[in-house]
């Protein structure tokens, strides 16, 4: 485009995100850090996962993340510099990913926000949510430049460094080759010009803050914060100055911790000491002092990830602030389980596992077969994939999400060498007995917080039971449901209530319908008066899961819906009930006879019936047969 300016339009979406954006998440503007660094840390794991395979592009360089706010000559206003070194963007890259919606949960977000109106007040919980993503630089920008490059390739050998900048009122945004030339050498350097009311993250204290808030451990590779401080040295001109130390107060020309070593705190302090050592042995006049700016690189990052320290040093916010960076979800986290192992063949790991505080209606859209996403593979604190392939998670177990961090297996793991890999093998097994763990400890050790799991794990526990036969009993133990006498029981809790002689676990199932509902039918009725407890089933999975494991504990399931129904206590008076149905049937004959005709094509056979106490008759499935409830399912799956 030969230095030319390319104007292009946001897509409709875009330009509706960044009015939200603008007007309603006010008060929520310091997460533009969280997400632009946390966009930086993609950039450079895409950059190291593509050097596997195409050695060309990364040559070994730091891979890092720096930040640097810069004052305006005049104090008015000031901008804050985020780069990294990462995998870059093309001019073509810039536009679409800047300028489109390539972002699904973008979509959601826009739905919500707009349905709650935009004063600001609503959207508290939204922001927490989702991740905004790079649109966020507007809440405290007017404008935003993206300077890019991307690296040295086979598809692109000369990469010339390209600028998206928009500002915050414009319906369009520029791309254009950056008139500084290719001075990032790889990757992309973000400038936000910050908007009179957000002069206060060029405080580098209000930056730390921030950092250490949202993104302390978003990061695996080191993020640096550009800092001055005034130091006084003695005026004497053959005193050596700290090899990381200039004397500048120009702080765009300040050499990036790529270029320098970076910051020894103790070489300034020998300096003082020698300084001190000298006037005490020869008592002079006090030196001279003078004032320099001493510019600093300081990682705000260098504590060892969370995963590798010892659990009894980790508080509870830091367990929840590394799941929010982490794993992107800003939502609390409802449990947690952090644990080491082995796999019994050499590798070594450390892992923490999460139970998220919702399964979204997403999860339950996705097709069974879809597999995990949120195990994160890490080899010795480097993040390799979350892309277990065949051995994900399975469909009931999938919205876990877990970092794993083994020691010993090869770092640059192709696809085919993972799927192999007897590690990975074992994974699946180690997380879900691990999960199963967490919510067996849970369920003996705090039945109110069990209460909270199974609000929002009940129906995983059901599809668990179903789908996996090993663990089926432990799971099916976990699920509870609603019955003719109580609001919550589980299998367990029905047996012990079980009447003398009871043989069956009695349930009615019809989905849609409310319990209550349920309780007023006429297949509960003479079981209830009798004393009979009757689960009261309403959700498709629960008649799926009791035809699948068909008895608890050795009592068999009994649809009381279906013929075959038999109370316990019949033996006693099993003989004047024989008596008086006999009597009955001889009594009705013409009655039956007569119905038999009339409904020879609705039903097999009509007879008297002892089931009912209330009601003057019920229709009722064939033993064997479909319930309706199934029936009902059955065909609206083949429509
Ligand atoms: P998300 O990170 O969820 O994809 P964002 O709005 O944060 O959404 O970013 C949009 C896209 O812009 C990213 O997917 C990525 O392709 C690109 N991008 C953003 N920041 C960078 C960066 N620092 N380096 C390279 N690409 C980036
Ligand atoms: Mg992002």
């Amino acid at each position: 485009a030969g230095g030319q300016k390319v104007k292009h339009n946001y897509q409709s979406d875009v330009a509706r995100l960044r009015k939200i954006v603008i007007n309603s998440l006010y008060s929520h503007q310091e997460i533009f850090i969280r997400e632009l660094v946390s966009n930086a840390n993609d950039a450079l794991e895409k950059l190291r996962l593509t050097a596997l395979t195409d050695k060309g592009v990364w040559n070994g360089e730091p891979l890092n993340i720096t930040i640097k706010a810069v004052k305006d000559e005049d104090g008015k206003g000031g901008r804050i510099i985020i780069t990294d070194t990462g995998i870059g963007m093309s001019p073509e890259e810039l536009t679409t990913n800047l300028g489109t919606l390539a972002k699904s949960g973008t979509s959601d977000f826009l739905a919500k926000a707009e349905g709650q109106g935009q004063d600001g007040t609503g959207n508290g919980n939204l922001i927490g949510a989702f991740g905004l993503g790079f649109y966020s630089s507007f809440l405290v920008a007017d404008r935003v430049t993206v300077a890019s490059i991307p690296p040295k390739s086979a598809k692109v050998p000369e990469p010339a460094q390209h600028v998206f900048s928009s500002s915050a009122d414009d319906a369009a945004f520029e791309i254009f080759p950056d008139p500084r030339g290719n001075i990032l050498g790889r990757g992309t350097e973000i400038t936000l010009f910050l908007k009179s009311d957000a002069l206060e993250y060029l405080e580098t204290d209000k930056i730390k803050e921030l950092i250490h808030k949202h993104s302390s451990f978003s990061s695996s590779f080191p993020v640096y914060l550009f800092t001055q401080r005034t130091e006084e040295v003695p005026d004497e001109d053959d005193v050596e100055e700290p090899s990381i130390s200039t004397s500048t107060a120009d702080a765009d020309t300040t050499e990036t911790p790529a270029d320098s070593e970076s910051t020894k705190v103790d070489e300034d302090e020998a300096i003082v000491e020698d300084v001190t050592e000298e006037s005490e042995k020869k008592e002079p006049p006090p030196p001279k002092m003078k004032s320099v700016v001493v510019d600093e690189w300081v990682q705000l990052n260098a504590q060892p990830p969370i995963w590798t320290r010892d659990s009894k040093n980790i508080s509870d916010e830091e367990y929840t602030s590394f799941y929010n960076a982490f794993f992107k979800d800003f939502t609390k986290p409802l449990a947690w389980h952090h644990f080491s192992g082995d796999s019994g063949d050499g590798v070594s790991f450390k892992a923490i596992l999460y139970l998220p505080g919702q399964i979204t209606e997403e999860y339950w859209q996705q097709p069974l077969a879809s597999k995990s996403k949120d195990i994160k593979l890490m080899v010795k604190r480097t993040f390799i994939t979350s892309d277990l392939g065949d051995h994900g998670l399975p469909k009931w177990a999938s919205w876990v999400k877990v970092v794993v961090d083994a020691d010993d297996l090869p770092l640059n793991v192709s696809r085919e060498t993972l799927q192999s890999n007897r590690f990975l093998k074992q994974l699946k097994g180690i997380i879900i007995k691990r999960m199963i763990q967490l919510f067996t400890k849970i369920y003996e050790e705090d039945p109110e917080k069990f209460r909270e799991v199974e609000g929002i794990y009940g129906s995983i526990f059901k599809l668990g039971a179903v789908e996996d036969l090993k663990n089926r009993d432990k799971l099916a133990a976990f699920t509870r449901f609603t019955t003719t006498q109580r609001n919550e029981t589980s299998l367990d809790m029905y047996l012990e209530n079980k009447k003398k002689g009871q043989k069956q676990i009695f349930y009615l199932a019809e989905m849609g319908k409310k319990p209550e509902e349920l309780a007023q039918s006429i297949f509960v009725e003479k079981l209830h008066a009798r004393g009979y407890e009757v689960l009261l089933l309403t959700e498709p999975l629960d008649e799926i899961l009791f035809g699948n494991i068909r008895q608890w504990k050795n009592v068999p399931f009994q649809d009381v819906a279906k013929a075959g129904l038999k109370f316990g206590d019949e033996e006693q008076d099993l003989e004047d009930e024989k008596q008086e149905q006999k009597r009955m049937a001889e009594k009705f004959k013409p009655l039956l006879d007569w119905l038999k005709t009339e409904a020879k094509d609705a039903v097999r056979d009509v007879v008297i019936s002892n089931r009912l106490v209330k009601s003057p008759c019920a229709i009722v499935a064939e033993t064997g047969g479909y319930t309706a409830n199934v029936q009902k399912m059955m065909a609206a799956s083949n429509a």
